[in-house]
């Protein structure tokens, strides 16, 4: 940072409402980075190569955030019919921008479709929809209200999301999510399952920071500590990237 007022600039990558032909934004992605001290901004969608990398150099750090379903022809699968929403121009978009981001060592924290994301961006593989291809009792897609949780994770013991929780084994999370991380990418720690397996978490450990949740943490900040500490510790690590 140029002194030591300013916040980190976290680059929010923007929600998409195809039938409204909008971009959107819910509250709590820009509101949980808020009060962890950064200062969040929505990115503009964009495959322009030139606009990501300004926009790499104007942020500290990069929100990967829900929506659509990543396309499954970047894990080389065949998509189930009616089963995936697709949305192509985030896909690009993000593939340019995490490139660029672990170029530079910057913080990137994942949210749902964000774990997805990374997941297959550097070479693991998704369930294309949970009920047709991994069924089990636990409810990962939970109706509102959606800051409420709905069922365990398992934490994984050293792991940096089990440290940060003071060596905690188990954690209650919401879930709304119908596709899940499959194969985990190399380079990939995983940091936390569901009791029927689904990977909920996972870091990065060779960079600055990179995790990323399956949960939503947006949604459960103000009630849930867990959920305030992630934002913290990726706006933390924002922060301190040039320490
Ligand atoms: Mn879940």
């Amino acid at each position: 940072m140029s002194n030591n007022t300013s916040k980190p600039i976290i680059g929010v990558m923007p929600l998409v409402d195809d039938e409204r032909e909008s971009l959107w934004m819910l509250p709590g992605y820009l509101n949980g980075i808020r009060q962890a001290g950064g200062l969040p901004i929505m990115l503009p969608l964009t495959t322009s190569h030139n606009e990501i990398v300004q926009l790499a150099k104007m942020c500290d750090g990069f929100l990967f955030t829900g929506g659509q379903d990543v396309s499954p022809e970047l894990y080389e699968e065949q998509e189930l019919d009616g089963l995936v929403i697709k949305n192509p121009t985030r896909d690009q978009m993000e593939t340019a921008l995490l490139k660029l981001a672990l170029e530079h060592n910057m913080p990137v924290l994942g949210i749902c479709r964000g774990i997805q994301f990374i997941n297959v961006a550097l070479g693991g593989t998704l369930y294309q929809d949970i009920p047709t291809q991994h069924p089990s009792n636990i409810n990962h897609r939970q109706s509102k209200p959606y800051h409420l949780p709905s069922h365990k994770v398992n934490l994984i013991k050293g792991s940096p999301l089990s440290a940060m929780l003071g060596g905690a084994e188990e954690l209650m999370v919401n879930s709304y999510h119908h596709q899940a991380v499959k194969d985990v990418a190399p380079g990939l720690q995983v940091m936390a399952t569901a009791e029927d397996g689904l990977i909920e978490a996972v870091c990065k450990l060779d960079v600055h920071f990179l995790w990323a949740v399956q949960w939503h943490p947006e949604f459960s900040y103000t009630v849930d500590e867990a959920s305030s500490k992630i934002f913290t510790a990726f706006v933390k690590a924002s922060t301190d990237r040039y320490i």
